[in-house]
């Protein structure tokens, strides 16, 4: 996915684009009730004809901008919009490939994705506990080995896997995600070892993003991997708000991104 990321920044820098690695954006700055450019944490600031943020929309709305910029009544819809994250990354570094139960077809599997939810009410139980703060005690499970098909990523014989654990909800009934976290990856390891025995011999390491670590790392709030749900309500001529579009309430200040419309996905 990082070869996308690498082409959009070419391509934008042929045409004239600077981009700023690592630098993130303080504060929009407004002056007159028109965004006029951005001051980074470090100090810098850049002046512009328009602002376009692509972080979520609480972030560009209520984080980046002064506290008056923004009418009241707009303030509130922005709050108002569901944005509460339910997935989880976890990654494991292997010394080899796991062995997958009888009947699996070994070369099929290491090379596709697996989704790891047997049944539609095995998924309806998973989400409802996650409706009521439990991560799901048998989680919806999407695995894959992205060393299969690009061997750079590991050392020789070695691999990666890569899993993409749904639901975890971001504010937990008990308890918070940083005391959870290790607890619940042995919970998605043993819904994997029904299906490769052995991957626990075979791990050398592993690393989890909590949709609370997707908050602090990325920079989304409520870790939602869309920014905001993806519900009828906040879809098509709704996303992020009715009648918003990519424009905002402040004067050259526009969204892009998941945030709005059609929405997250790569
Ligand atoms: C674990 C996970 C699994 C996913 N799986 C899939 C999948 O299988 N298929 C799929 O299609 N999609 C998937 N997605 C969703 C997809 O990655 C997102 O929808 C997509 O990345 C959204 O792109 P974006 O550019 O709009 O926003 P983002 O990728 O969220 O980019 C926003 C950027 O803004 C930056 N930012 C935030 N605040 C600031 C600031 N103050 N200053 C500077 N920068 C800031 C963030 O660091 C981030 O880089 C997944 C996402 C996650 C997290």
């Amino acid at each position: 996915m990082g070869m996308v990321t690498r082409a959009l920044r070419r391509s934008a820098e042929t045409r004239g684009a600077q981009v700023f690695l690592g630098s993130r954006v303080k504060r929009v700055i407004v002056k007159g009730g028109k965004a006029v450019g951005v001051e980074l944490d470090d100090g810098r600031t850049m002046y512009s004809r328009v602002v376009v943020s692509n972080a979520d929309i609480k972030t560009s709305m209520l984080g980046l901008l002064d506290p008056d910029a923004l009418p009241t009544q707009a303030k509130k819809s922005v709050e108002s919009l569901k944005n509460m994250g339910v997935s989880m990354k976890v990654h494991l570094a292997l010394d080899g490939l796991p062995r997958f139960r009888e009947g699996v077809d070994m070369g099929l599997a290491s090379s596709s994705i697996i989704h790891i939810g047997p049944s539609l009410e095995y998924l309806e139980r998973a989400y409802d506990e996650s409706k009521y703060g439990k991560p799901s005690t048998r989680p919806f499970v999407s695995l894959e080995f992205p060393t299969v098909y690009d061997a750079t990523l590991a050392p020789p014989g070695k691999h990666i896997a890569s899993m993409f654990v749904q639901y975890t909800p971001y504010r937990l009934r008990e308890g918070d995600w940083d005391d959870a976290k290790s607890k619940y990856v042995d919970v998605v390891l043993d819904t994997v070892q029904e299906y490769a025995p052995n991957i626990r011999d075979k791990i050398v390491n592993t690393h989890a993003y909590s949709p609370k670590d997707l908050e602090r790392v990325i920079g989304i709030r409520g870790g939602n991997i869309h920014h905001i749900d993806v519900t009828l309500a906040q879809s098509f001529g709704n996303r992020p708000l009715p009648g918003w579009g990519y424009t905002t309430p402040v004067d050259g200040y526009y969204l892009c991104g998941a945030s709005t419309y059609p929405g997250g996905g790569v």
